[in-house]
């Protein structure tokens, strides 16, 4: 299966390609080193038999002229001597032999050879099987005209060179074949040579080139499973660096939105919730307020027929709290029903919280420092102000019970601009000028449970009959309503800050409210 996978591999074919291509490379390169080298060593021997051969013929001028066959022999038989000599042969014009020995038995006939001598454009060279034969003819200056006339003319005598003899010199092959033999073992080396190290550059380059394909294909595939990928290195700024680069794009990408899906579900989930909670409240408010109107009036009536110190008045009291308390939920559930419907007014937020304000310390109590740090510029949103007085006095309740021994509790105001993110997506500039009211205390803070369901209606940490964990969900109902965003930071015993943003609008306020 490895094997398949090997061979169907990209960096397998391209190394493939390209051993091959050099294997074919150094082959031709072998072959025509090989022809070249072989034509070159029968050069030199053909011109070694040559300069040989025309040695002999120019040494044994004298002993051929004289046809004496032992002023022959030495110089005959030291050319025979060298390496490369197979015969020596020495004939006079008319082809009697003057000289005739060889190192060991060859093909070749001596008559054949001197009856196409013929004229002095020798040396001769003619090949067979096993030799290579060289024939250089001895020649002797002669005068062409007769002694006497040398004494009597102005021009000088003729010189007429004449052929007396020949030399031949046979060469043998055998050096050839184990010279070219020597040359193709060498080529054959260099050829190995160039493959084994061309095969290594070409291991390193497609390394580098598929490396960081292996790398992105695993980021790929990893991705495709559902898992978390992170970037792959960019090492190089071609197309594989730039696939690098397209590729940690897409999943940063890819990140963000899955970021932005989990967020969403979330808030979908919540607004699915509240919006059921919200019908189921609508529904049974009124009902509920009037069982409750004819619990309250009874109890009144009964009251009014027991006398000042009856043992039972404490009965009606008790009664009388848990119908104030009722009422107080049902009025909870329907300002949380009405977050549904909201009448938007231009409205200066900082008016509106400085009109709080002695409300506000009121709630917070003596032990309890508030502090205000509001923008003077003018800051108008659009809201609907009873709303937004909700929202405040949600927080700030929330942030007195967070503060049982007292502490600070601050209100800031601010513009900011905000990316929109959606907004920039469809490409509608953007940017977004926002109303943010940071309000935080120096209470107990959250824990991350806490932190996650907080704004998650009837969900609440406090003893029951403290709390009816209504109180966050009616404020993050308003500010979406309001087209509004709340962030919150806190941490169990560091505190809590809530920053809500609300956006600003240009509009003047008509009237004040
Ligand atoms: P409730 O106040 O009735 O419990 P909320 O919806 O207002 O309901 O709050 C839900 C929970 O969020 C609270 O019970 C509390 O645990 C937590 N919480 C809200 N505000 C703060 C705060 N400022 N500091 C600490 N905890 C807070």
């Amino acid at each position: 299966m490895w094997i398949k996978n090997l061979r169907e591999s990209f960096s397998f074919r391209v190394f493939r390609s390209f051993s091959i291509s050099i294997m074919i490379l150094s082959a031709i390169f072998a072959l025509f080193f090989v022809y070249y080298q072989k034509s070159r060593v029968k050069e030199n021997l053909v011109k070694e038999g040559k300069a040989l051969s025309a040695l002999l013929a120019y040494g044994s001028k004298t002993a051929v002229f004289a046809e004496n066959r032992t002023l022959l022999r030495d110089a005959a038989r030291a050319v025979l001597k060298q390496k490369n000599v197979l015969a020596v042969q020495v004939l006079t014009a008319d082809r009697r032999v003057l000289f005739d020995e060889e190192k060991r038995s060859f093909s070749g006939n001596t008559e054949e050879f001197t009856s196409m001598v013929s004229g002095v454009e020798l040396p001769v060279v003619s090949e067979s099987a096993d030799a290579i034969e060289i024939v250089s003819p001895v020649t002797l200056m002669l005068h062409a005209a007769p002694p006497e006339l040398l004494y009597f003319e102005d021009t000088p005598p003729v010189r007429k060179e004449s052929v007396i003899g020949f030399v031949r010199v046979v060469m043998d092959k055998k050096a050839l074949g184990s010279e070219t033999a020597t040359i193709l073992v060498r080529s054959a080396m260099i050829a190995a040579i160039f493959l084994f190290m061309g095969a290594i550059i070409i291991f390193f380059a497609i390394r580098r080139v598929t490396l960081p394909l292996t790398r992105l294909t695993d980021a790929v595939k990893s991705l495709g499973m559902g898992e978390s990928v992170g970037k792959v290195p960019v090492e190089t700024h071609d197309e594989v660096g730039r696939l690098a680069e397209a590729f940690n794009a897409m999943s940063e990408n890819l990140r963000e939105r899955e970021k932005e899906k989990k967020s969403l579900e979330e808030k979908l989930r919540l607004a699915r919730t509240m919006e059921a909670i919200g019908t189921l409240a609508r529904g049974i408010a009124h009902d509920f307020n009037n069982i409750l109107s004819t619990v309250e009036g009874s109890v009144y009536m009964l009251e009014r027929k027991l006398y000042d110190n009856s043992p039972l008045r404490d009965y009606t009291r008790r009664v009388n709290m848990s119908v104030t308390k009722a009422k107080g939920l049902i009025q909870s559930l329907l300002t949380f029903s009405r977050t549904q419907t909201t009448i938007l007014h231009p409205t200066e937020i900082n008016t509106l919280i400085r009109k709080m304000k002695p409300l506000l310390a009121n709630i917070l109590g003596e032990d309890v420092r508030l502090e205000l740090s509001l923008s003077e510029s003018e800051m108008v949103i659009k809201a609907d102000p009873v709303q937004i007085e909700q929202v405040i006095m949600n927080l700030c309740v929330n942030a007195r019970d967070a503060m049982p021994g007292g502490g600070r509790l601050s209100m800031e105001s601010a513009s900011v601009i905000i990316e929109d993110k959606e907004a920039a997506d469809r490409q509608k500039g953007g940017r977004r000028k926002y109303v943010r009211v940071m309000i935080s205390d120096s209470g107990r803070g959250m824990d991350e449970e806490t932190r996650e369901r907080m704004f998650e209606p009837f969900f609440t940490t406090k003893d029951s009959g403290r709390g009816n964990g209504l109180g966050l969900s009616i404020v993050y109902g308003i500010i979406e309503q309001h087209g509004g965003r709340i962030d919150v930071r806190s941490r169990s015993g560091e505190g809590t800050e809530f920053r809500i943003y609300l956006p600003l609008v240009e509009e003047k306020i008509v009237e004040s409210t």
